[in-house]
């Protein structure tokens, strides 16, 4: 697999297997109009398999939501059919407006318009609370 179907771009590579169509949907890829492609089950030697997302286009994202969904992936950052720069995306420390809790009590799930907010309270255990309950966060 190789880079050159994309002259200007991102490219993230090792992407935990299965977890490419959720950084697709946290990072809102569905809403952009250059080309995205998705691979799965890409087999890797170091990882055994792993999927790639191909952006055909910059776009403005926060790399860390990659984090978030992959901590391993990697984001290339291609000009000219070129690896310019290779990012390796970090925790962030908060994320706003992408997670919903799902405490039934919380004021953000009581009132409308209060904007979800959770922190990083595990960094090795990748865990987050909401900010206004402290509920973890699960899927
Ligand atoms: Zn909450």
């Amino acid at each position: 697999m190789t880079v050159d179907s994309i002259r200007n771009g991102i490219v993230i590579d090792h992407i935990e297997n299965g977890k490419a169509m959720k950084i697709y949907q946290i990072m809102h890829l569905e809403n952009l109009d250059c080309p995205v492609a998705i691979l799965e089950n890409v087999v890797s030697k170091k990882q055994g398999k792993k999927d790639i997302l191909k952006i055909d286009g910059h776009i403005p994202f926060n790399i860390d939501l990659v984090g978030l969904v992959s901590p391993e992936a990697t984001i290339n950052i291609v000009r000219d059919a070129q690896v310019v720069k290779k990012v390796k995306p970090e925790l962030p420390t908060k994320i706003e407006g992408i997670l919903t809790c799902k405490n039934p009590r919380c004021i953000t799930s009581v009132e409308q318009g209060i904007r979800q907010a959770f922190r990083l309270a595990d960094k090795d255990k990748l865990e987050y609370r909401c900010v206004y309950c402290d509920t973890k966060y699960s899927e």
